[in-house]
């Protein structure tokens, strides 16, 4: 049901969850199913009809721009959080994401019982994110397990089973909103900021947060018996850093807070040239019985990284550059022209996806003209067609991958970073701008380059293809450095460790000195792997609900 602010500072919750994006969502329906009697209040800083502009993002400092989008490109604010832009790209975490090994130095402070105790709310996650119930590996799936993404692959020193699945994509807001309105259990409050809060008696039980309403500085005081911060990476660490006073009963703030901020290393630096059949190549998406989608992804086995000490890395065949007419696809073109057109371009895709497609260029305009024209009728069918499967459809087709009679496409590479303490995110001289520092590492570029090597050495060695570099090996460092731009996938600043000196919260997402107040971000993930976090977010919001309900 919704509440006013008066009404939720009168009572006393049994659960109170600072965020309503997937992870607050997603905890709170699990949580409102486990413990039918308790009371759950859902604080959610956005409202309906929001302004253009909020405090939030308005306080945020990035230094590093070429590198990390703006922050009104990063998150959303509102029922449902970011999933309101996202591509819903669904994909596990790795085993390898839990090991430690060398080039991640102290940085894994997660094991691998970590990760067997999340995979089995891997089908609830999956049910919430409505991304189907089949396996992240065609190894597993008996129809599929064969087949190949190109005429002559094998797997070995680089496989091709690892799928990503896609979620419709979902809409957590739009999608779950009357089950939390219809729900006695659960109290959606909107439109009020979490501010700090308040210190944690002698036992380490906090038993207020301080709200404010809107914009305003006025804070009154909520209580409950324990808390979840499920407020994105940024807010959440934002949040903790506005309370040193949880803190207390530590030598210190814990040195991790804020610090260890990750995203992907994410662009093109290569083509792959396949020697079989093109019509045997798998370069589009696969589609399950029940409609979802699934894309496969070149991936390296956990012995490979650790062999050559390399940072986990995905790759996926995609198209070439929209941008460079010299595709001479006209759908592509007319693709291209629409995304770049004001106000049109910005209904098609959210600015950090934009961005991926057009690179933020305008350019070659006459000759994109050109390719339309040379390929009509497909230029205008095949982009009308995937118009109403990607916007009309309820599962919406979830990217746009063509065919390359050449067998020739561009690749995308998704990679890990190392844990960097440098990479942070600190609160300002006024107690509360967020400032973020962001950059890369040269192990992060220099491990995508050693990956492309690999992927190249072994498409030669099957005489299935090879690689075509789209830069000298000299600039390729450069190249990376300009061309990877995240923000959107943040993780690392209030790391699961088992104490305080090396993390924020202990592996039941608990922060250290209290005993009541929980985080669950993917703001806890100590590596960040190849997956896109919302997923096994989900499926740690699922085990934490299950945690809860336990104790
Ligand atoms: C353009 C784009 C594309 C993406 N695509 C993918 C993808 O394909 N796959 C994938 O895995 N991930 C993707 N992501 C990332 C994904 O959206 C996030 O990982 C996910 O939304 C994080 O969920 P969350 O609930 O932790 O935080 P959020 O979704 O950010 O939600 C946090 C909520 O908390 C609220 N809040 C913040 N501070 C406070 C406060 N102090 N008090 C009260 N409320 C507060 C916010 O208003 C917000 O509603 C994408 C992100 C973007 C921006």
């Amino acid at each position: 049901m919704k509440v006013d602010f008066s009404k939720a500072t009168a009572g006393i919750y049994d659960l109170c969850v600072i965020g309503s994006g997937p992870a607050g969502i997603t905890f709170a329906l699990e949580a409102a199913r486990m413990m039918p009697r308790a009371s759950i209040l859902l604080i959610e800083f956005g409202r309906e009809a929001m302004p253009a502009h909020n405090v939030l993002d308005d306080s945020i400092c990035i230094e590093n721009l070429r590198n990390h989008h703006e922050p009104y490109e990063c998150t959303n604010k509102g029922l449902g959080g970011s999933s309101a832009t996202w591509g819903g790209r669904c994909v596990m975490y790795d085993p390898v994401d839990f090991l430690s090994r060398d080039i991640v130095r102290d940085g894994c402070t997660w094991d691998l019982s970590f990760l067997e105790d999340v995979r089995r709310h891997v089908p609830r996650a999956a049910e919430l994110c409505e991304c189907g119930q089949g396996p992240f590996d065609l190894a597993e799936d008996p129809a599929r397990a064969e087949s190949r993404i190109a005429e002559g692959f094998q797997s070995a020193e680089v496989t091709d089973t690892v799928v990503e699945r896609w979620s419709m994509p979902t809409q957590f807001g739009p999608r779950y909103r009357k089950e939390i309105e219809a729900s006695p259990q659960i109290h959606l409050l909107e439109g009020c900021r979490a501010s700090r809060f308040g210190p944690p008696d002698q036992t380490g039980c906090v038993s207020e947060l301080f709200v404010r309403v809107g914009e305003s500085a006025t804070e009154s005081g909520v209580r409950s018996r324990r808390f979840v911060v499920a407020a994105g990476t940024q807010e959440t660490t934002r949040l903790l850093l506005r309370s040193p006073q949880l803190f207390a009963g530590l030598a210190g703030v814990p040195d991790a807070l804020g610090r260890y901020y990750q995203g992907h290393v994410s662009g093109k630096i290569a083509s792959v040239q396949f020697h079989g059949d093109p019509r045997k190549t798998e370069y589009g998406f696969l589609r399950e019985p029940d409609g979802t989608y699934l894309r496969r992804r070149f991936h390296f086995p956990a012995e490979v990284l650790c062999r050559e000490n390399l940072l986990n890395t995905a790759i996926w065949l995609d198209n070439p550059l929209y941008f460079n007419p010299s595709h001479r696809s006209g759908a592509m073109s007319f693709m291209y022209l629409a995304m770049i057109t004001p106000v049109l371009g910005k209904k098609l895709a959210p600015p950090a996806v934009a961005h991926s497609v057009t690179k933020g260029k305008v350019t070659g305009v006459p000759a994109h003209l050109m390719n339309i024209l040379r390929g009509l009728p497909g230029s205008l069918w095949t982009p009308a067609s995937i118009f109403y499967r990607r916007y009309i459809r309820r599962r919406k087709l979830p990217g746009v991958f063509l065919f390359s009679p050449q067998n020739r496409y561009a690749l995308h590479f998704h990679a890990e970073q190392v844990p960097d303490r440098k990479n942070r995110m600190e609160l300002g001289p006024d107690g509360d701008t967020l400032v973020i520092h962001y950059s890369l590492t040269d192990d992060d570029v220099n491990s995508v380059i050693r990956c492309h090597e690999l992927l190249d050495a072994h498409l030669r060695k099957l005489d299935c293809g090879h690689l075509d570099y789209w830069f000298d090996r000299a600039a390729m460092p450069a190249a990376i450095h300009d061309m990877s731009r995240d923000g959107i996938h943040q993780s690392g600043t209030t790391r699961i460790a088992a104490a305080p000196e090396q993390g924020v919260v202990n592996s039941d997402l608990l922060v250290f000195g209290t005993e009541n107040v929980f985080v669950c971000s993917s703001s806890v993930f100590p590596t960040s792997g190849q997956a896109n976090p919302t997923f096994f977010l989900c499926a740690m919001a699922v085990r934490l609900a299950h945690h809860l309900a336990q104790a």
